[in-house]
């Protein structure tokens, strides 16, 4: 057979154990790229057709290759540099093989998968940390947008402003000046809520604290922030305890960065 025929509509249909194979010698390849390990496309192509593959040709066999990278670029998952997304992709063809793919095992892929959720990215990034990237992403020249509602507390100035005056420039969590001065040209600090609005915590000055960027985050982000939050309460008098309500479910799409 010619190799234009075969990659073309091909003489024959590939079999579902065809196909399988396909995948999961891609899967294979797309696992050790990602970790950062070489191997041989050549040499992989190979080893296809002198097994299940052995009626293919070796540019239908990369052929098939491309059309899993395209299947993969549709679910928004990594894919084989070496093997772009084939264009000339019927959806029939994309289909199936996004079917399959799903039956071979890409749960490891998920962590890649672009999210708008800062939680959600989150945990993907510490999944990925914990792995360990091999290979310089590619990222995304123009990241796309999705619209949702946003829920945000009306806040009062007076309370964040009496604070910050209160503090004078220097942060109650860990008494070092302010880092730098902001677009007031007043000493740049935040005001946080010990206990956090979404859990119907008060905006009231004994429960707000003003704070450097670097405590701030500590409170949001820390492994220890409980107990931070615990020194916090020490060491201001000002701040009451206040009884936690549990968090509504939305909360993902909660900002609560008491920045601005
Ligand atoms: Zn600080
Ligand atoms: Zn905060």
């Amino acid at each position: 057979m010619s190799i234009s025929q075969d990659t073309a509509q091909g003489s024959h249909a590939w079999s579902d154990a065809e196909l399988t194979s396909a995948v999961q010698a891609y899967l294979q390849m797309l696992r050790l790229e990602l970790n950062g390990e070489s191997y041989s496309k050549a040499e992989i192509n190979r080893q296809l057709r002198e097994g299940p593959l052995a009626t293919r040709t070796k540019a239908s066999v990369e052929f098939r290759m491309q059309n899993i990278s395209a299947a993969l670029y549709e679910l928004k998952m990594p894919w084989i540099a070496g093997y772009l997304p084939a264009r000339n992709i019927g959806s029939a063809v994309k289909e199936k093989m996004i079917t399959l793919l799903k039956t071979s095992g890409i749960d490891f892929l998920n962590a890649y998968v672009p999210t708008s959720h800062v939680e959600a990215l989150d945990a993907k990034v510490a999944e990925l940390r914990r792995r360990q990237i091999g290979k310089k992403p590619l990222g995304t020249i123009r990241p796309v947008t999705e619209t949702r509602s946003i829920t945000t507390y009306v806040r009062d100035p007076a309370v964040k402003a009496w604070v910050l005056q209160l503090a004078n420039g220097v942060c109650e969590g860990c008494n070092c000046k302010a880092p730098f001065l902001g677009q007031d040209s007043l000493p740049y600090l935040e005001v946080h809520h010990v206990m956090p609005l979404s859990c119907h915590g008060s905006d009231t000055p004994s429960n707000a604290v003003a704070l450097c960027p670097n405590c701030h985050r500590r409170c949001h982000y820390a492994y220890e922030r409980d107990q931070f939050k615990l020194e916090l309460y020490e060491k201001i008098p000002r701040l009451v305890l206040e009884v936690p309500e549990p968090i509504p479910s939305e909360t993902d799409v909660f900002i609560d960065l008491d920045v601005s």
